[in-house]
């Protein structure tokens, strides 16, 4: 069974804030790195992790496939 898993790449992250305010239950930005880290694995890929996604002006989220 495959599981989908949010990624953030901690490389191009510009610490926007961006995606905490869209998702706070998924998101949320390090205090100490000011990146945004994944907070809570969705159990789903909801519309609101999408906004993230697309609202995110560096493509730093992504959503990968786990075996
Ligand atoms: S929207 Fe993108 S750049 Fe902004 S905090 Fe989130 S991951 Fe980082």
């Amino acid at each position: 069974m495959s599981n989908k898993k949010v990624v953030v790449d901690q490389d191009k992250c510009i610490g926007c804030n961006t995606c905490p305010l869209i998702d706070p239950e998924t998101f949320e930005l390090d205090q100490e790195t000011y990146k945004a880290k994944v907070k809570k694995q969705p159990d789903t890929i909801t519309e609101t992790i999408d906004m993230s996604i697309s609202s995110c002006p560096v493509g730093a989220i992504s959503i990968v496939e786990e075996e």
